[in-house]
């Protein structure tokens, strides 16, 4: 018996060739799939009895199990994940004004480690495969049902952001797999204008996000020099920052200057939050010629961490720096509080 989700499309037709079915047959359990929601073939109508019957007896179409699932006042609500081996993620949905994202992980634990991430503190355990990637965003779509797949604007899981658990640019393959299939528009249609893929800076993968996907970049860049970088970011001794804003340079060279790219900012009082701080970061987007804006986080404190967000204050004052530079910097409204939930921030072990 094998899972169906998380097939290339591909994929899906060869299955349906090795079970002796016309290609036309691919196509429709690719929207029964994936434009309606389906899990169930005796409710595939199109399909004849003896079809469903060999579907059900070679096939499933899973969705992990829901371990525990978590509303905040505000609207965020996350999902903790169970998949066939007992491991364990998380996936949250942050509503916005009109609209909202599905934060999704990539990976069980993270290699990267950089030291203000609770993933991070937690190792690497394995890679999520696309099937366990595509599902978290198939469960959210249940829960808000959002099937079929809304064509309008008004759906609320509009959006898809790879900043959950995992480095995305260590599990590439299946990474860029999954986002394939959710931006397929004979099923999910997400837009890739829609969907944001977060790193921290894995340099040989990073102009692949545009040439093999044409999704938006987000870089963790959270210092303005590699020596305050390297502290945090143990990547950072082996792919600098500047080798980072190079990468970003040709992610831009294909994708068009007018493809912002998000640098994400963590901050940390009294490590990087000062108005020097600052004038360096836009001396490195000016020196670059990146199209660039910013996204200021208040950094979430998590037990067995030594940092501390920085204030208000400081904060304001450095949004108003760049700002002044011609640089976009919104501060990021912290999401989820009471249910300790908010994208990038996630803590199954903490919450669990
Ligand atoms: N590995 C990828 C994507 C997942 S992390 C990356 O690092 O970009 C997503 C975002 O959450 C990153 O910008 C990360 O720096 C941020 N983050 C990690 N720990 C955090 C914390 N304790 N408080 C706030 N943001 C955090
Ligand atoms: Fe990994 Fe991103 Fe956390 Fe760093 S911030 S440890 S790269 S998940």
């Amino acid at each position: 018996m094998k899972d169906l989700i998380g097939l290339s499309k591909e994929e899906l037709q060869n299955e349906i060739a090795a079970i002796g079915e016309k290609p036309f047959r691919a196509k429709q359990l690719w929207q029964w799939i994936y434009f309606h929601g389906e899990t169930d073939f005796t409710k595939m109508s199109n399909f004849s009895k003896p079809l469903r019957e060999k579907l059900q007896q070679n096939y499933f179409i899973s969705r992990p199990k829901i371990v525990t699932e978590q509303q905040s006042s505000d609207g965020t609500h996350k999902w903790l994940l169970e998949f066939s081996d007992g491991e364990r993620i998380e996936t949250v949905y942050i509503p916005e004004e009109d609209r909202g994202a599905v934060c999704i992980s990539t990976q069980v634990g993270c290699a990267v480690g950089c030291k203000f991430c609770h993933t991070g503190s937690q190792k690497i355990t394995r890679n999520l495969n696309a099937c366990e990637i595509v599902a978290q965003f198939m469960v959210a779509r249940d829960a808000y049902g959002e099937w079929p797949s809304p064509t309008n604007e008004t759906r609320y899981l509009s959006n898809i952001v790879v900043m959950g658990m995992g480095e995305p640019l260590h599990n590439k393959a299946e990474v860029f797999k999954a986002l394939k299939i959710l931006s397929d528009g004979d099923g999910i249609a997400i837009s890739k204008r829609r969907i944001t893929l977060s790193t921290s800076g894995i340099v040989p993968h990073i102009e692949a996000v545009a040439q093999e996907l044409g999704v938006k970049l987000a870089i963790s860049l959270h210092a303005p020099t590699n020596e305050k970088r390297s502290a945090i970011m143990p990547i950072n001794n082996k792919y600098s920052i500047e080798q980072v804003l190079e990468a970003c340079q040709k992610y831009q060279a294909v994708m068009g200057m007018s493809r912002m790219i998000t640098f994400e900012y963590l901050m940390l009082k009294d490590f990087n939050d000062t108005p020097e701080d600052a004038r360096l970061l836009i001396s490195l987007m000016k020196k670059y010629k990146l199209g660039a804006k910013f996204n200021l986080i208040p950094f979430n404190p998590w037990p067995g961490c030594d940092f501390q967000p920085s204030s208000n204050n400081k904060v304001h004052a450095f949004s108003k720096i760049l700002e002044q530079a011609g640089y976009e910097a919104p501060i990021r409204v912290a999401r989820g509080q009471d249910i300790l939930a908010a994208c990038g921030q996630l803590k199954s072990k903490v919450s669990s």
